[in-house]
């Protein structure tokens, strides 16, 4: 079986070595989310306690807000092994068996995305958290006999940035649900404050201060953010961060003070200008800025409606007039947006 490519070595996505190196280990290290992290020192103490398998828990948020962090953290805090792979890279239930029936008693096993596993999968899944057991087929044709195989007690931790679209029998076998919510200027400061400590960066407070504003309230954002300015400082300034460092930078990359960046301005202007300031179907709105549906709705939207900037409605997207505003356009008089005023 396949497992070995399934499952990744190492954490995914845009993240280099610095990133890997500045995500935090253990939950003292874990920014903010005060009362996630409460709750979860509490059942994973319990569950050391009793020597068993912390139950299912289920992470839903935004992305870059610390969902994969928590869950690594997690097996951390319970001493046990961790394996992370994504619902897309789980192809064939036998990829999934491959995995299920190797890992060690009270693993983690953490899969992203979680709401695009395939029905097949789901399926195992459901007697695999439950019963600890995964049914397979032997055989072909009429000749094909189920068996049941037992595996290790594990927690399976399913993250995802849609949780409506998981579906009902999925979600009730998760016994913790974590809603992670974006983080507040203060939290984001500690964010930045640990990272420049981590990257030997000097930066002073009132520079954190300006670039947690802009960070959309998110730590991937914020981490990002940091590196750049670092870039900024090195070669345009003395090598420390403050306060004209973090002002040039972000005139530089055209973020505004806000956070908002030039394609969020850029979909809130296709908006307003091809389609009178909505209602506009997402998949047309992901086609008409060149943008994937998925990075739309996932990571450009949430912030704009979080911002008051736009409204998802049942017909579609509409702007609201605190867009028109920021874009320095006259908001029509009539119309759909006038509800919205
Ligand atoms: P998600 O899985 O939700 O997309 P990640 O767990 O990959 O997000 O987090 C993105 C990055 O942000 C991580 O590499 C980590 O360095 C940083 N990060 C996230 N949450 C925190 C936090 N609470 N404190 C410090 N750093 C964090």
């Amino acid at each position: 079986m396949s497992g070995k490519q399934i499952l990744s070595t190492s954490f995914r996505g845009e993240e280099d070595s610095s990133e890997t190196s500045l995500r935090p280990k253990l939950l003292k290290d874990f920014q903010g989310q005060t009362d996630i992290k409460a709750n979860l020192a509490i059942f994973i103490q319990a569950a050391r306690e009793r020597k068993e398998a912390l139950d299912h828990v289920f992470l839903s948020g935004p992305p870059g807000l610390g969902k994969t962090t928590l869950a690594g953290i997690m097996a951390n805090e319970l001493l046990v092994e961790f394996k992370a792979t994504s619902a897309p890279a789980l192809e064939k239930p036998k990829d999934l068996a491959g995995i299920l029936t190797t890992i060690t008693e009270s693993s983690v096993f953490f899969i992203d995305e979680i709401h695009r596993l395939k029905p097949a999968i789901e399926e195992m899944l459901y007697t695999a958290m439950e019963d600890y057991e995964i049914d397979w087929v032997i055989g072909q044709g009429p000749a094909a006999r189920t068996i049941r195989i037992p595996i290790p007690r594990f927690t399976l931790m399913g993250a995802t940035t849609k949780a409506g679209q998981v579906s009902g029998p999925l979600h009730s076998r998760f016994g913790i649900s974590i809603r992670m919510n974006y983080y507040s200027e203060t939290e984001i400061i500690q964010v930045l404050m640990r990272s420049a400590g981590i990257l030997g960066i000097t930066i002073d407070h009132e520079a954190a201060e300006l670039l947690a504003q802009c960070a959309r309230g998110t730590p991937r954002v914020a981490n990002r953010l940091l590196r750049r300015m670092r870039d900024f400082a090195q070669v345009i300034g003395d090598g420390a961060i403050r306060a004209e460092t973090v002002a040039g930078g972000l005139e530089r990359l055209q973020i505004d003070s806000q956070g908002l960046e030039r394609h969020d301005r850029e979909i809130l202007r296709v908006i307003i200008e091809r389609y009178g300031g909505g209602p506009v179907g997402a998949e047309t709105l992901a086609i008409s800025v060149g943008e994937a549906p998925e990075t739309l709705e996932d990571f450009y939207e949430p912030y704009l409606i979080q911002r008051g900037f736009l409204k998802r409605t049942p017909r579609g997207r509409v702007v609201t007039a605190r867009a028109y505003e920021l874009l320095s356009l006259e908001a029509p008089e009539h119309g759909e947006q006038e509800l919205l005023f």
